[in-house]
């Protein structure tokens, strides 16, 4: 069968990421390197997941078949810190899991994003005791915070899309920045 065939025979839900805006015509295609760098990153983020009670459960629905979050081009997951680029913190942490949290953080290679999902990562949910941290970003910098107690696969699945947009939009220079160091530099990290 031949490819434009396969392509006939698909259903129409299923899209194939578009190319990047540019100027075109016979034979070249032309745009810029941070569009490309975006584009590319957004659609391969390997997750870290750090799960450590129930909203764990609610990522194992949103990687299971139903919900697959392989769609979004992230079915590999990474327990290895140095091959992950999304850290996302599902449970509660208690005040003792703080400093492997930030180990973990800090092992992850450049350019890295976090997402907080639900309350217990976001700000200690129900938990407000001596012995829970009152939300990671209390010792990490967080980009994208998923609400629910827990949340839904449709909400994490949102929370990946919006990190997918930020992903796509940061320039390749922002790791460089002094504006990011200095955020960096309120948590004490170099
Ligand atoms: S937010 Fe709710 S569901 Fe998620 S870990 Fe905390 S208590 Fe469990």
């Amino acid at each position: 069968m031949g490819a434009e065939k396969i392509n006939q025979s698909l259903p129409s839900r299923i899209q194939i990421v578009g190319a990047p805006d540019g100027i075109e015509g016979p034979g070249f295609f032309a745009t810029q390197l941070d569009t490309v760098v975006g584009m590319a990153r957004k659609n391969s983020i390997w997750p870290l997941p750090f799960a450590t009670s129930c909203c764990g459960i609610e990522f194992m629905a949103t990687m299971g078949a139903h919900y697959d979050l392989g769609r979004f081009g992230s079915e590999r997951l990474s327990f290895s810190p140095r091959q992950a680029d999304l850290l996302m913190v599902m449970g509660t942490i208690a005040k003792k899991m703080g400093p492997i949290l930030r180990q973990v953080y800090e092992q992850m290679a450049e350019p890295r994003w976090v997402i907080a999902v639900g309350a217990c990562a976001s700000s200690g949910g129900i938990f407000d005791t001596y012995s829970v941290l009152q939300g990671i970003d209390r010792i990490i910098p967080v980009d994208v915070y998923v609400p629910g107690c827990p949340p839904r696969p449709e909400q994490i699945l949102d929370g990946v899309m919006k990190i997918q947009e930020l992903v796509q939009a940061e320039s390749r220079g922002r790791r460089e920045s002094a504006e990011y160091k200095a955020e960096l530099g309120k948590y004490g990290i170099e």
